[in-house]
């Protein structure tokens, strides 16, 4: 009776694309997880970082330690 342990760390796991819902290799094979590929990873990225400096950029512009020079 060959009763391997199952070992979920060990074996590659399909997960859900987080982009585009696909079957994404989660394994050290797949540089780019949990993404399914490059070209998923790169879009995810690139929505979450333009995002991310759309909020940045609606900061109070007083926020900033350089006031107008004019009033120095
Ligand atoms: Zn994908």
């Amino acid at each position: 009776m060959t009763d391997k342990p199952a070992d979920p760390q060990a074996k590659p796991r399909l997960v859900p694309c987080p982009h585009c819902g696909g079957d994404s290799l989660y394994a050290p094979s797949n540089p780019y997880r949990p993404f399914c590929s490059e070209r998923c990873k790169n879009l995810d990225l690139g929505a979450w970082a333009s995002e991310n400096f759309r909020v940045e950029s609606e900061a109070p512009p007083d926020d900033q330690p350089f006031g107008d020079p004019r009033q120095q």
